[in-house]
């Protein structure tokens, strides 16, 4: 039997913030850091493609979903100037990118566990690795996490196991089982910031990368238009730009809504060239018709789009197997509306392996917005993805993981 006063579960990005800032209030002998992997902070050392996009300079409301009170109560105390703070404060320098991005100096995420460990170490905060909780229970005025190794009992205890995204780094939804088994619900959960496997599937695709648009075309109407790198698969499609798009599309395909309104048909269009009108390809392709006049129609767009691409797009419209010469306008009219508005459907897959961010989670109907700590079991906290806000691609959801477990640790009497 371990008596303690704070007891953080989870040692990803939220759960590292909170234990660092409850030790620092309370003092690193009151707190201790329970993790079930073998090390902390893994799934912090894949962000950003190893360089951790930490934060985004214009971490504004508008690029969160979910809960809105919880949204407002973390960023209303944790703007930009207090993530810059915090990380100064553990000897952790910054650089903004060309569009707002925020990453360490060195361009590692190892930088930011670095100076998260050490802050740890000097505080003196107990981190137990390969710890599984069994159950948890309220007590009395304690709670008591039971483990096969032993019991602890925990005047607090913050909750920051992360959701459902990317299970491989840790967070396999665990946590959540433990407060649902305890009566804390959370809201269905969904996959964002995925990649879309789709009906059509291309294996000359696989491995494809264009610069183009994205447009989430839903019952006739364009929701979103995003513009970037497209990457293709052999299942579907992915990239940053369809990244942005995702969580609308994940959430089409669990419930048949988009921002909970009803919607009967979703689908997905790329714009190849987005930077040439129809009108401009239509007398691009009618050039290059007398310019590849001898070669076969595959080699139509071979000077201006990726050789499988050019290959699908033509077999797609139906024109291969011809000489260039060959094709006729009403040929050109289809290739070029092909270009423009090449179109995927979704389909439902168990995405979660793939995905970066989960979408739902704990809600205001079950913590305190303006402390994280549940209505149901005075002195538990919870933090991070566990909580039902998600972010949009660049920085935001490190941000708000970093701020919510701050804002757990500081709510601690
Ligand atoms: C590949 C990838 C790249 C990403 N890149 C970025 C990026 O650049 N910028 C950005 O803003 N966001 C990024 N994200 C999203 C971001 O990493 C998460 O939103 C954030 O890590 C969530 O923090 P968290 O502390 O809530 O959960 P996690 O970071 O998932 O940490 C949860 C921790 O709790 C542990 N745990 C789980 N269950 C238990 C249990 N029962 N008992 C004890 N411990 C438990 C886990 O092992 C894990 O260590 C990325 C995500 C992925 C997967």
């Amino acid at each position: 039997m371990y008596q303690i006063k704070i007891a953080v579960i989870g040692a990803g990005a939220s759960g590292l913030a909170a234990a660092i800032t409850a030790a620092e209030r309370s003092g690193g002998k009151n707190v201790i850091l329970l993790e079930k992997q073998a090390k902390i902070g893994r799934k912090l050392l894949a962000t950003g493609n190893g360089r951790c996009n930490i934060s985004n300079m214009n971490s504004d409301k508008s690029h969160y979903y979910g809960d809105k009170e919880i949204i407002s109560s973390v960023l209303d105390d944790f703007g930009i100037k207090e993530l810059k703070r915090f990380f100064s404060s553990l000897g952790l320098l910054l650089r903004e990118d060309s569009e707002g991005r925020l990453y360490p100096y060195s361009n590692q995420a190892s930088s930011v566990l670095d100076c998260m460990r050490n802050r740890l170490a000097q505080l003196e905060v107990n981190i137990r690795c390969g710890f599984l909780i069994k159950s948890i229970k309220r007590k009395n005025n304690s709670i008591i996490i039971d483990s096969d190794e032993e019991k602890i009992i925990a005047e607090n205890i913050i909750f920051a196991c992360g959701s459902k995204a990317s299970p491989s780094l840790g967070s396999d939804s665990s946590g959540l089982e433990l407060l649902k088994n305890a009566g804390i619900e959370p809201t269905p959960l969904f996959p964002s910031l995925s990649p879309v496997e789709t009906k059509e599937k291309y294996k000359a695709l696989k491995g494809v990368r264009a610069k183009g648009k994205i447009s989430v075309i839903c019952d006739g109407k364009k929701l979103r238009e995003k513009q970037g790198e497209i990457q293709f698969s052999d299942k579907g499609i992915s990239g940053i730009c369809l990244f942005e798009c995702s969580r609308l599309i994940n959430e089409y395909l669990t419930f048949n809504t988009v921002f909970g309104k009803h919607r009967n048909k979703l689908c997905i269009s790329a714009d190849l060239m987005p930077e040439y009108n129809e009108k401009e390809l239509i007398r691009y392709l009618r050039s290059c018709r007398k310019t590849f006049a001898e070669q076969n129609t595959s080699d139509i767009l071979s000077g201006a789009l990726n050789k499988n691409l050019s290959a699908v797009l033509v077999k797609n419209c139906r024109i291969e197997k011809r000489n260039c010469r060959d094709i006729t306008d009403d040929d050109i009219y289809i290739l070029a509306e092909k270009i423009k508005n090449f179109c995927f459907t979704p389909v439902k897959t168990d995405n979660f392996r793939s995905a970066q961010v989960c979408a739902g989670g704990i809600g205001s109907d079950e913590i305190y917005a303006d402390s994280l700590m549940s209505r149901k079991i005075r002195n538990l906290y919870i933090c991070g993805e566990m909580l039902n806000v998600d972010g949009d691609c660049g920085g935001y959801n490190l941000h708000f993981a970093f701020g919510s477990g701050i804002k757990a640790a500081n709510n601690i009497k």
